[in-house]
């Protein structure tokens, strides 16, 4: 499938486009506080997306089996809900945690990278979310470390999976990280989960977005009414996502940022 092989070329666009995200995403875990809303999150999300003359990947969008576009250029989603929170008035808590998922669109080209954020700071959570945010987060770069040419997609989720089991927690059911690029979401699915030497072989240039996400309960996810996905048993979860490029070395981050 060479269509999901990018150019160097694109790679350096994306790349460019992936520091900005990155940027952005810095922004919004400082204006976390509080008394903020998701809403004014958005607000900001967009205003510096815009200010930089790229495009919010994720207004207007439209994924497979939703009913209607995404109304937002966040998303914002709050404790137990998992992904797809649509910013609102809610104003964030101290102890609450929000993970915030963000999308932008530089020269054509796409990138996708999502952070976990404790409201007051991580001494305002419990012991058991703070573990869960730095199992999630030790998952994502399990998964970045084992993406390099020649492994295979299963390998990837392997890592992830290994990581959030032995953390004691769960991955949550039905969502996957993508290939990205052209569009928002391209082959290949990346699996949270997998065999060790199964699935498609990485290659050099292929760019995906890996992005565990976590249940502190059990993995069982439902559709809320705003088309969100929350844990079935009301237990938190975190995200963490990169968009990463495969190298002849092993893998790049696209979207570095602070945390
Ligand atoms: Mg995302
Ligand atoms: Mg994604």
């Amino acid at each position: 499938m060479a269509d999901l092989i990018k150019t160097k070329e694109q790679i350096e666009t994306m790349a460019e486009g992936g520091r900005r995200l990155g940027a952005v995403l810095d922004a919004l875990r400082e204006a976390v506080r509080p008394g903020i809303t998701t809403r004014e999150l958005d607000r900001i999300a967009r205003m510096q997306i815009e200010a930089g003359g790229d495009k919010p990947a994720f207004l207007h969008y439209r994924p497979a089996g939703a009913e209607k576009a995404y109304p937002y250029t966040l998303c914002s989603s709050v404790n137990d809900v998992v992904v797809h929170g649509q910013p609102s008035n809610y104003a964030l808590r101290e102890g609450d945690i929000v993970k915030l998922d963000l999308g932008l669109r530089h020269n054509g080209l796409y990138l996708d990278s999502a952070i976990t954020v404790p409201v007051g700071g991580m001494s305002a959570v419990p012991k058991e979310v703070r573990a869960l945010i730095a199992a999630t987060e030790e998952a994502l770069y399990a998964g970045v470390k084992a993406a390099k040419p020649g492994k295979r997609l299963g390998d990837i989720g392997y890592a992830i999976e290994r990581t959030v089991h032995k953390a004691g927690f769960s991955i949550a059911e039905g969502l996957t990280g993508h290939g990205i690029g052209e569009a928002l979401h391209e082959d290949p699915a990346v699996f949270n989960f997998g065999d060790k030497g199964t699935g498609a072989i990485l290659k050099e240039g292929m760019v995906l977005a890996i992005e565990p996400m976590v249940a502190i309960g059990k993995g069982g996810i439902v559709q809320l009414r705003d088309e969100s996905y929350g844990t079935i048993d009301r237990s938190w979860a975190a995200h963490f996502e990169h968009t990463i490029v495969i190298t002849a070395k092993g893998s790049r981050i696209l979207t570095p940022n602070a945390s």
